[in-house]
């Protein structure tokens, strides 16, 4: 069986003070992963404060080069200088606002991979594709065009998070029935390359995971936890998320 994971991606919010006093706040535990991304200036202070406890952190984002002159830009290598675990890749804002291709979001899992840390792969559809019963083609197409990449054999470690784009931030989640038919349909998809990768990879739900919806998404059999976004910078709904995992 699959260990849940629930992660918070606190985006670009919070301030010195405030992720001091929310990672102090969160009840990280053994039954289940927690993960919180915060900012890259603030990963330092949160991945050192999370050492006393069994949190783990995940950058938002990462470059797939090494070192070099890409203004702006984090390393996989600056990342490990901070007991990161795991890093966000191909959020749909990234891919959105960002331009982030399904060739760039392949290349960043590769590099991810290689460093030994997890990547959590985002894939998920829009309100237009979904009305168009592309739904699955979309997340599939996603998927595929990273395990083309890493093969299915190092897609093994990926964590998958299926955040359908009309759910980001908009008080409407997918129900827990309708995510559960995408996760199902991602790790069939998944299976027909690698059974083993199907059955370890875990898929988390993301979009408008809160603690009162949280418990009745975790309660399906393909969904492995959540990657939470506005929910997870109120300490107290994150606990009671993390809580409901258990
Ligand atoms: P919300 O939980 O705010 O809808 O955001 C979800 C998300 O994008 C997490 O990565």
């Amino acid at each position: 069986t699959r260990r849940k994971i629930v992660a918070g991606n606190w985006k670009m919010n919070g301030s010195k003070e405030s992720v001091v006093e929310l990672v102090k706040s969160i009840q990280s535990n053994d039954a289940v992963d927690v993960v919180v991304a915060p900012s890259f200036v603030y990963l330092a202070t949160v991945a050192d404060l999370a050492l006393a406890s069994n949190l783990k952190v995940a950058a938002q984002n990462v470059s797939d080069q090494k070192q070099g002159a890409f203004t702006g830009e984090v390393s996989i290598p600056m990342l490990e200088d901070f007991s990161v675990s795991h890093v966000i890749v191909g959020h749909s804002e990234r891919r959105s606002l960002y331009a982030e291709t399904d060739a760039i979001v392949a290349d960043k899992v590769d590099a991810v991979l290689a460093a030994g840390l997890t990547p959590i792969l985002c894939v998920g559809e829009t309100l237009e594709q979904r009305e168009n019963g592309t739904t699955l083609a979309i997340c599939n197409g996603q998927i595929d065009a990273v395990m083309n990449v890493v093969g299915a054999e190092r897609f093994e470690s990926v964590v998958v998070a299926y955040e359908p784009v009309w759910a980001i931030g908009t008080g409407k989640s997918a129900t827990s029935e309708q995510a559960q038919e995408v996760h199902k349909g991602i790790r069939t998809h998944i299976a027909k390359t690698s059974s083993k990768a199907a059955e370890k990879v875990a898929i988390l739900y993301g979009g408008s995971v809160k603690a009162s919806n949280s418990a009745e998404l975790f309660a399906q059999p393909d969904i492995d936890g959540a990657l939470v976004g506005g929910a997870s910078l109120d300490a107290a709904e994150f606990n009671s998320i993390i809580e409901s995992a258990k």
